[in-house]
């Protein structure tokens, strides 16, 4: 065996991999989803309704899953709901997110569907099943060049603790 060595060098960061990074597919030349990226731009959570069966999708849909058709449009959700079910992240937080540990994700039901999401400006300890939450889209930093959003949750101001 050689005496001498190879030095690898790793480095000081590492980037969020472009695979992982899903929010970058937000405009029209990347996702079928676009509008709904546009519509949370404007502040308004939204999903897609088959116009040949009626069923509800979330997340948005691109072809009916119930009935395969592509005729959709692009409902309105509401921005409040209540907590259906939550859990607090202390550790293997995905990719990016390593720093922010403890954070809450929880799954709202707005009505008509449930999505889940992460549950900002609380701590698990705060919280019980059945509070309500109210929508708040978060600024996306990054790499794209254009802006970016995405939903989240936070309880609902109540004007007063
Ligand atoms: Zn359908």
């Amino acid at each position: 065996m050689s005496e001498e060595r190879t030095t690898v060098e790793v480095p000081d960061t590492i980037g969020l991999p472009r695979l992982l990074d899903f929010y970058e597919l937000q405009t029209e030349d990347h996702t079928g989803i676009a509008e709904f990226y546009t519509n949370l731009r404007e502040g308004q959570l939204t999903t897609t309704q088959c116009t040949a069966c009626e069923e509800l999708h979330f997340p948005p849909r691109i072809v009916c899953p119930s009935c395969h058709s592509d005729s959709l449009e692009y409902v309105e959700l509401p921005d409040t709901g209540e907590l259906f079910a939550f859990s607090t992240v202390r550790a293997g937080a995905p990719l990016g997110m390593e720093d922010e540990v403890p954070f809450v994700t929880g799954i709202v039901d707005l009505g008509d569907v449930k999505l889940s999401s992460r549950i900002d400006n609380t701590t698990y300890e705060e919280l019980a099943i059945g509070d309500s939450v109210e929508l708040s889209i978060v600024e996306i930093d990054g790499g794209a060049d254009h802006e970016r959003v995405f939903f989240r949750f936070e309880p609902t101001d109540t004007g007063g603790d």
